[in-house]
């Protein structure tokens, strides 16, 4: 792709300096070569057949448009604001007549029988949906190693994991094969992969965004999210994407969601006039890397630079929060996941001696390990004799967390803390040592348990002796306080352009 961003693409779409279907093509050709090189990224899993043909129409429309003047073309993309832009989406999120597999061979052959509403939204804005994206099944993961596809590896050096579980829209958008991506996130699996790869990735407010035509995991948590390389990307995206939906009972309006589609930077007395939190607890972590501290500090300096008040706050509830996480999350996961089960969706296994055993053999071959191993714990803890106990507990850490971040954002615009302890890992390193790839999500799952948003930044790098990997931070804000995020972002993307990641 020739473009890093939506504003710049949409300019050169207008004066016809690019067309919509070579920026497809172009995504298409580096697909291929990716395929067969000897070490592939394994971001795309399949290019849509249908995306040449979308972006064509957009071209006509679009030459129409210029052939009748700067107002014609104006109104163009009045009506279309996204007209043309091409757009990677998670591997669990439907688009109709498409493949949906969630990375897993349960739903090998699985055709999306209808479109999730945030692709109708963008497609309606004129985005085209270029192709799916791996990521780990059932978007159970924290490096997208856990797919039946392989894994996709890190743009910046392919040694290191991508980050998960939506590792395959990161790096479809960090190595600049799309302008921009959907994941999904129950746990932080926006924010991690898009620390690990350099860019920006948001996770909205529970509701903001529509989980109609998005499979489920953990009900109660999942989000739709974004990833790009500027926040003013995301916006343009969410503008169009954000708001009720009657096909789904959680969803709601974001206050102010048009005007995102300009978004303004904050100016350095706005950033001045911020009071800024730091859970203490973070801070304390054990396992934060030294490096990932020092981005830390950097991002502290540039924000009391500009006149920021910065607190560090004592919240001991968050210590309990990647166990409240594991536990609310997992029993949803096995509640949701009961529904493959060989009959209504994708692959049947022979039914031998009658459904029980359809049943069981489906499930023993179509799920991979770690999913078995999340449904196990997830019915064990849902399970009669525990369920007064473990699942109850879970509960409550969450609540204390809920009400405990509110009351926080009544005296704090925005809370801010490492994405993750440590830069991506080295494939392999984790895979088989579940517990230690529980922890990549230490900093993450609070805001899914508090249902609030943030974004992940991309604000610098380990030292070379660590692999210059990129260091994500993230900014957090309270509920429907996204334009807050992202204005602040915006301006650290101002001063700090293409941080994460060199854009060639
Ligand atoms: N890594 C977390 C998990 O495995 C989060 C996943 C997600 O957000 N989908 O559950």
């Amino acid at each position: 792709m020739q473009f890093f961003n939506i504003q710049d693409t949409i300019n050169a779409l207008k004066e016809g300096k690019v067309t919509s279907a070579s920026l497809v093509k172009d995504s298409i050709d580096t697909f291929e070569k990716d395929k067969s090189s000897a070490i592939p990224l394994n971001a795309f899993l399949e290019m849509y057949d249908d995306a040449i043909a979308k972006a064509q129409k957009a071209d006509d429309l679009i030459t129409a448009a210029r052939n009748g003047g700067q107002s014609a073309l104006d109104e163009l993309f009045a009506k279309q604001p996204l007209l043309g832009l091409p757009f990677a989406v998670k591997d669990n999120i439907s688009v109709k007549g498409h493949r949906l597999t969630c990375a897993s061979k349960i739903l090998e052959g699985y055709v999306a029988p209808y479109d999730a509403t945030v692709i109708a939204r963008l497609e309606k804005s004129g985005a085209i949906p270029l192709g799916r994206c791996n990521q780990d099944e059932f978007a159970m993961g924290s490096s997208t190693e856990y797919s039946c596809y392989g894994p996709t590896r890190n743009p910046i050096n392919r040694e290191y994991v991508s980050g998960g579980s939506s590792g395959g829209p990161a790096a479809a958008v960090s190595a600049n094969q799309a302008l921009f991506a959907l994941g999904t996130e129950t746990g932080g699996s926006v924010r991690l992969p898009a620390s690990y790869c350099g860019i920006y990735g948001l996770k909205t407010t529970y509701g903001v965004l529509s989980r109609w035509g998005v499979v489920a995991y953990g009900s109660s948590l999942d989000q739709v999210g974004l990833l790009a390389h500027t926040p003013d990307d995301i916006a343009k995206a969410l503008s169009v994407m954000a708001g009720v939906d009657m096909y789904d009972d959680t969803s709601a309006d974001l206050p102010g969601a048009a005007s995102l589609a300009d978004l303004k930077a904050y100016s350095d007395s706005e950033i001045a006039g911020l009071k800024i939190a730091i859970p203490k607890q973070f801070l304390e972590t054990k396992g934060l890397m030294k490096d990932v501290g020092d981005v830390f500090n950097n991002v502290q300096d540039w924000l009391k630079a500009k006149g920021a008040k910065i607190d560090v706050v004592d919240l001991p509830v968050l210590d309990a929060s990647i166990a409240s996480y594991y536990v609310i999350a997992l029993s949803e996961a096995a509640s949701n996941l009961s529904r493959f089960d060989g009959i209504r969706y994708g692959r049947r296994v022979d039914p031998g001696e009658g459904y029980d055993e359809l049943y069981v053999k489906t499930r023993s071959e179509g799920f991979g390990p770690e999913v078995k191993r999340r449904i196990v714990i997830g019915n064990y803890v849902l399970s009669e004799q525990f369920s007064g106990d473990t699942y109850k507990k879970g509960m409550t850490v969450r609540a204390k967390i809920q009400s405990e971040m509110a009351k926080l954002f009544e005296s704090y615009d925005i809370v801010i803390c490492p994405t993750c302890p440590t830069p991506a890992f080295k494939l392999g390193q984790k895979v088989d040592s579940p517990l230690e790839m529980y922890l990549s999500d230490l900093f993450t799952t609070f805001v899914n348990l508090a249902r609030i948003t943030s974004i992940s930044v991309p604000a610098g790098k380990t030292s070379e002796a660590n692999g210059s990997m990129p260091v994500g931070i993230q900014f957090a804000g309270g509920m429907f306080q996204e334009e807050k995020i992202l204005r602040l972002a915006q301006s650290w993307e101002k001063d700090h352009p293409g941080c994460g990641i060199p854009l060639k």
